[in-house]
């Protein structure tokens, strides 16, 4: 197995992707454990992850507010036209 294919593949499973064809987790952390030069790229790739991540996620960052899927379907019936209640 080539590490650069590993490597492209952790990269995948790092950003919640899907793996490549013909690899799979359990095949990823075998190669980690017999492959040091991938734990350590591995290892980079989370910290550099991490460090992203909370940059893109400031603190006081307010989440969406939950909308059911009601509130889809109220907003569908305003934009239709015609069909007036009343
Ligand atoms: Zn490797």
């Amino acid at each position: 197995m080539l590490c650069s294919r590993i490597r492209t593949a952790l990269s995948a499973r790092l950003d919640g992707e899907a793996l490549p064809p013909g690899l799979t987790a359990r095949r990823l952390d075998d190669h980690l454990a017999g492959c040091q030069d991938c734990r350590r790229w591995d290892a980079r790739a989370r910290a550099l992850d991490a460090a992203l991540g909370s940059a893109c996620a400031p603190e006081g960052d307010v989440p969406p507010p939950a909308g059911g899927p009601g509130s889809a379907e109220a907003l569908l019936a305003r934009l239709r036209p015609g069909r007036r209640a009343g």
